[in-house]
């Protein structure tokens, strides 16, 4: 009998690249897959499509119980609430819990590399929602996935426009990986029937600093990019004068701060080995990109 396939955050970008690629691999029946939402109008073109749709709010235990009632694998796509400390947590472990209560025979999670060492703010939420997961003793897929390369788009038009990219994030390497790439990885996990519990990270296939990623954009906008190197609280001065939310300022320096240290200097072939797809590289995701990128 075919297992029935939970996704939460379905109208979310992530969730509903995952929906697709669930559609798209004709392995999955619609009718086998459960979309959830706060708001099950934003999925009616799913549920033209014959996916079931539901309400589930994660600040409602209750609503979550109901919706994840008869699915056997469940994946928890992580909420964006980070203007309040802990409340991404407690939403996550009340999702885990109903998770358990429901039945549902696979919990799989969008996690972040390194969330035991990593200095954002929200690695907590991460990491205690992992063990939240792993105390169940119901089988998990922990998928830690690194930065999106859509969020070069917070830094890259402004600097663009001024030539100057203010980084404090000095010769640290990262790897970022395109959503669609973390996308077709989540639906083969979600989709693949596994039965072991294993963590994964998503990571792109090659490393970059801040200088080599202004180098590629150089390339391909054809704009000089030059890259200026500040301190953590220089940068955080700066957001602070570009009007940034005061809870949101910590967290973006942060990401700097985290990629300098070494904390997110990984590139694993994870993402490929669970969807056999050959990753977007960062030169091609921004060639497609580079009208929004040149405003
Ligand atoms: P989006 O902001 O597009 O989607 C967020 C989703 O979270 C929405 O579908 C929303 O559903 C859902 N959500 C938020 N609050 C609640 C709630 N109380 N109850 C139920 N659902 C809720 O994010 P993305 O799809 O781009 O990314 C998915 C997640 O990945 C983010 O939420 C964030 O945790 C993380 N992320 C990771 C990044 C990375 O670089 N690795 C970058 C950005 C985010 P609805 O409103 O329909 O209820």
């Amino acid at each position: 009998m075919s297992e029935t396939l939970l996704v939460t955050g379905a109208t979310g970008k992530l969730g509903r690249l995952v929906l697709d690629e669930l559609l798209a691999s004709g392995k999955v029946s619609p009718a086998d897959i459960i979309a959830t939402s706060r708001d099950t109008e934003k999925l009616a073109d799913y549920a033209a499509k014959g996916v079931q749709t539901r309400a589930a709010n994660f600040d409602d235990a209750a609503s979550l119980e109901a919706a994840f009632t008869g699915a056997d694998r469940i994946l928890i796509i992580s909420t964006d609430a980070l203007d309040e400390p802990g409340k991404r947590l407690r939403q996550h472990l009340t999702a885990v819990a109903a998770a358990q209560k429901a039945g549902a025979k696979h919990i799989l999670y969008t996690s972040m590399p390194n969330p035991e060492t990593s200095v954002i703010p929200f690695a907590p939420d991460h990491l205690g929602t992992e063990n939240a997961i792993k105390a169940t003793g119901i089988a998990y897929t922990i998928l830690r996935n690194g930065w999106y390369m859509e969020n070069l788009f917070l830094a890259l038009p402004h600097a663009i426009a001024d030539g100057k990219w203010y980084s404090a994030s000095g010769k640290g390497q990262l790897a970022h990986i395109a959503r669609a790439d973390i996308a077709k990885a989540t639906a083969a996990a979600l989709a693949s029937g596994s039965t072991e519990s294993v963590t994964y990270t998503l990571t792109g296939d090659t490393k970059h600093t801040v200088d080599d990623i202004a180098a590629i954009v150089s390339t391909v906008t054809g704009k000089p990019l030059e890259v200026v190197d500040v301190t953590d609280e220089q940068l955080a001065g700066g957001l602070k004068a570009a009007g940034l939310p005061d809870f949101f300022i910590p967290v973006i320096v942060s990401f700097d701060t985290n990629t300098r240290e070494g904390h997110i200097d990984l590139v694993t072939g994870d993402a490929t080995k669970l969807s056999g797809a050959k990753l977007t590289t960062l030169k091609d995701f921004l060639e497609a990109s580079k009208s929004a990128l040149l405003g």
